[in-house]
């Protein structure tokens, strides 16, 4: 979304002047999982294996996608993968589309397919997701990947949900029996994200635009997960003292202040950060997770498809941290 109100501000450390709060540097728990990847594709590389490879398709030329494919592109080859890059214009039709992902399905230097979204109209996204190979789904948006993760059984899992599960696990250890509030039923971000808390023995609860009583309900979690796409929609008084709170958000600030930060999250940081415990910063907190989990999907995919041992990221993030 994009705002144009200047009294909702993107986040600053500084604002909440509380020692005790704990900012989730998402930025550096990226980099350290960026690390350890790239040390377990040098290692597949040293032992004869292929790198991993990852092929993004973006169709036309809209410019926050465009943003997103490069540094998808960028990071994928800075952890020593291989990045195949298809910029299609954007009459492409939908039959050209589904022959190209036919033939990156049988290509077996490519692990990974991206289709970068938001589609052009005429294209019927449903069934390009749907289209690209379960196996080589890193962006887990595939209804067999949908359906394995509500089954509980091992599959891609979306990059965005699998950061903030991964941050999650890092600030809390176990989760077991604290009140998890999803804010959002997207399938991209707020379902999966439902899903994996339910995974780590949450009491879980998916809120949306219908709810009633939204403050009330977030007012008793633990843990609070926003990704609403309103920007600074969650304010200081929803919410419960010391809880853990995870924006998902990204909001652009129209125009772009002189100086600082271009983006906003879906929480209120300057109101919620003088209550809560620990919480993300936009930017600097899901986003880089969300690339960095990426790599470790389009490595996860790459091991299923050698029938080689599938790394945990959790184990990745937690890893002795090397010299890479
Ligand atoms: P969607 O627009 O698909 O979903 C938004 C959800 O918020 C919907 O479920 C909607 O409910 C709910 N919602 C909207 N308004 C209200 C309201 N007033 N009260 C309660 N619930 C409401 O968005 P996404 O899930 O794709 O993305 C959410 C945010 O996360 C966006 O800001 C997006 O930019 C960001 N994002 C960030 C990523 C990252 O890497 N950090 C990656 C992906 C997204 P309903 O279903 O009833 O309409």
């Amino acid at each position: 979304m994009i705002i144009s109100n200047s009294s909702c501000r993107p986040s600053r450390p500084g604002l909440a002047g509380r020692a005790d709060l704990i900012l989730i540097d998402g930025a550096a728990h990226a980099a350290r999982l960026r690390a350890a990847l790239a040390d377990r594709v040098a290692h597949l590389q040293s032992h004869g294996g292929k790198s991993p490879g990852l092929a993004v398709i973006l169709v036309g030329d809209d410019p926050a996608s465009t943003v997103y494919v490069n540094a998808k592109a960028r990071a994928i080859e800075h952890v020593g993968m291989y990045a195949l890059h298809h910029h299609l214009p954007a009459t492409t039709s939908e039959d050209a589309l589904l022959t190209l992902l036919g033939q990156l399905g049988q290509d077996d230097t490519i692990h990974g397919i991206l289709v970068q979204l938001p589609l052009p109209a005429h294209i019927d996204t449903v069934q390009i997701i749907n289209a690209i190979p379960p196996a080589k789904d890193v962006d887990g948006f595939h209804v067999i990947n949908s359906g394995r993760l509500m089954a509980g059984l091992p599959g891609l899992v979306p990059c965005t949900p699998l950061g903030c599960r991964l941050l999650l696990r890092d600030l809390h250890g176990d989760m077991t029996g604290l009140h998890a509030l999803v804010l959002g039923r997207s399938n991209i971000v707020g379902k999966p994200m439902a899903a994996l808390l339910l995974q780590e023995n949450c009491t879980v609860t998916q809120a949306h635009s219908r709810t009633r009583d939204l403050p009330d309900l977030c007012r008793q979690a633990d843990i609070l997960v926003a990704a609403v796409g309103r920007p600074c929609f969650v304010r200081g008084a929803w919410i419960k003292r010391g809880a853990t709170i995870i924006d998902v958000g990204i909001n652009r600030i129209q125009p772009p202040p002189a100086a600082g930060p271009t983006l906003t999250g879906d929480v209120d940081f300057e109101t919620v950060s003088k209550i809560a415990g620990a919480i993300t910063p936009v930017p600097g907190g899901v986003g880089p997770m969300t690339i960095a989990c990426l790599l470790s999907n389009t490595l996860s995919a790459y091991c299923s498809i050698h029938r080689l041992p599938v790394p945990d990221p959790l184990d990745l993030l937690t890893a002795p941290a090397s010299a890479t």
